[in-house]
């Protein structure tokens, strides 16, 4: 082995690492040897305010470091940040009582801190402080022009006031018959409302998409609950929270593809835009017919019409076709890549998706004219 090129080959190695560091804005500017260096990480880190790291963090590949680093890292940093970028940590990495503490740290030195990005508060937290009297509960009502009546009970600090997001939405119909939201979904998810949120708002209008499920943060994020078919459109998201499986093959392979990209690797990218549709497809079509299938059971089973205006399979299509072109466009720039073609009728010619829905919906239609 020659000693002056082995020295010249780690110097150079250095130096690279220095200079990636240095013009570090984000990891969407970083080479891809960058990106799958463990060194360059390292250094990184010794360098950079750490709120950067958390902020980036999912972009360092899965496999560079091992469950015990991954942890440390999230330890070195203060409760604050912790909080701030909560949906970055990996799952399982902390316990539940571990989690509940460090929230439990940043709300005590400021309530109003934790307040303010309590769509990040994870629910078991926010059930910890429930039951602790660190919340109270008020409730507001709406009434839609179908004639239900819909209450959304609101969380806010017991001392300060200050909002704290939602508990629950609850639908109520003539005869006194209620609907608990939270009971159709997800129960480790939580709903979070675009107006309560000003972060979930602009998070919102960035994307260019209203309702949504985002399966990192465990939100179910709503918009106006008044508009005609939003209990449909709401039980659609709640499909969606039980979807943790997909939702993590779906971020994988965005991650693949946008490294895929970087590479421009030409065949892997074409094969992992159409796995991607695919799952996005099964995604969407499923969580159609678990609204429908919702709606289906309570009308039958409890005699609650949670859709009285929605009757014929036109008027379900046109909250569909509704939702789908304002998630198309919101994914499309969120994903950033311009070769996917990736419009709503990849899912509205889909054969399988439109046969499962007719087929759904002539039940639905046989048993509504019983
Ligand atoms: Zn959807």
């Amino acid at each position: 082995m020659d000693g002056i090129e082995s020295q010249i080959n780690n110097e150079t190695a250095e130096a690279q690492i220095n200079r990636w560091v240095d013009s570090y804005s984000g990891p969407s500017n970083l080479p891809l040897e960058a990106i799958g260096s463990k060194e360059f990480w390292l250094a990184l880190k010794t360098r950079l305010n750490s709120a950067y790291l958390c902020r980036d963090f999912n972009s360092i590949p899965k496999n560079l470091f091992n469950a015990d680093e991954r942890r440390e890292f999230w330890l070195s940093v203060d409760a604050f940040d912790f909080a701030r970028f909560y949906h970055n940590i990996p799952e399982g990495l902390f316990s539940e009582q571990e989690i509940i503490e460090r929230w439990m740290k940043a709300y005590k030195e400021d309530p109003n801190f934790v307040g303010d990005i309590f769509d990040k508060v994870p629910k078991i937290v926010l059930d910890f402080m429930e039951n602790k009297g660190f919340l109270s509960l008020s409730k507001k009502e709406l009434n839609r022009s179908d004639g239900l009546k819909i209450e959304i009970e609101e969380f806010s600090d017991a001392n300060t006031r200050h909002p704290f997001g939602t508990k629950d939405i609850v639908a109520a119909d003539h005869q006194g018959n209620v609907i608990r939201f939270s009971t159709l979904a997800s129960p480790s998810f939580k709903f979070v409302s675009m107006a309560q949120n000003q972060e979930c708002f602009w998070d919102a209008i960035n994307q260019n998409t209203v309702w949504s499920c985002d399966s990192r943060r465990k939100i179910i994020l709503y918009g106006d609950l008044a508009e005609r078919g939003s209990l449909f459109t709401l039980l659609h998201e709640a499909g969606h929270s039980f979807q943790e499986d997909l939702a993590s093959k779906i971020e994988e392979g965005e991650y693949n593809l946008k490294l895929a990209e970087k590479g421009n690797k030409g065949g892997e990218v074409d094969r992992l835009i159409q796995e991607h549709i695919g799952l996005l497809a099964k995604a969407e079509r499923d969580a159609w017919a678990y609204a429908l299938s919702q709606i289906r059971l309570l009308r039958r089973n409890q005699n609650f019409d949670l859709e009285p205006s929605l009757k014929t399979k036109n008027d379900f299509d046109r909250i569909i076709g509704t939702c789908l072109c304002v998630y198309d466009q919101g994914k499309s720039i969120e994903m950033g890549i311009e070769t996917m073609a990736f419009s709503r009728n990849q899912f509205r010619l889909d054969d399988d998706l439109l046969a499962f829905f007719n087929e759904e919906q002539e039940k639905f239609e046989k048993e509504n004219a019983a």
